[in-house]
């Protein structure tokens, strides 16, 4: 693995980016359906040198929908596929709680990121790329100095439609569509 830099770091939404979104929740490991092209774009980023991490909410946790066992499941099938396409994430980073439990890493909040950051040993975020279906990712990569990109996969062609808050967010079909463009640059 190259040596992280904050220009060359890539952080992803979870749900809704890398796989299918439910407004049930994905409560399980046969509920958790990757995108086949997102696996694929984020094994291409690592190819190319670039560092992938991820930010996600899992707020089912709190409401007791599934456990951590039960994630941890999803992130090491997820960390498997991604290394059988020859790619690696660098740091998962999730926040279990619900939105009144008052704690900072549920995004639009900068916990997430800022685990991230300190996981990567790096002094800032400015300059990374923050990829999310949702406002509040694209809020909490704002905050952190990240550029803000929106993709339609997900809820996100919804945040398209309600036009709020994407004025400095660059949008693209899906995560594939945006790795295709980052290594054009
Ligand atoms: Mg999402
Ligand atoms: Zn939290």
């Amino acid at each position: 693995m190259t040596m992280p830099s904050a220009s060359q770091l890539v952080i992803l939404d979870r749900d809704g980016v890398i796989n299918h979104d439910s407004d049930a929740y994905i409560k399980s490991l046969d509920e958790w359906i990757p995108y086949p092209s997102s696996i694929e774009a984020i094994s291409r980023l690592s190819r190319n040198g670039w560092t992938v991490a991820i930010a996600t909410n899992q707020s089912g946790i709190a409401r007791g929908y599934y456990d951590v066992a039960a994630l941890d499941a999803m992130h090491a099938e997820l960390e498997r596929l991604v290394g059988k396409a020859e790619g690696e994430i660098a740091h998962i980073a999730y926040c279990p709680h619900g939105p009144d439990d008052g704690c900072h890493c549920r995004k639009p909040l900068p916990g997430l990121l800022d685990e991230i950051r300190q996981a990567l040993h790096l002094p800032t975020l400015e300059g990374s790329w923050i990829v999310g279906d949702s406002l509040r990712d694209l809020q909490a990569g704002a905050v952190a100095g990240c550029h803000q990109a929106l993709v339609r996969t997900g809820k996100g062609e919804a945040t398209e439609a309600n036009c709020e808050g994407l004025e400095n967010a660059m949008v693209f079909n899906d995560l594939a569509a945006f790795v295709d463009w980052l290594l054009a640059q």
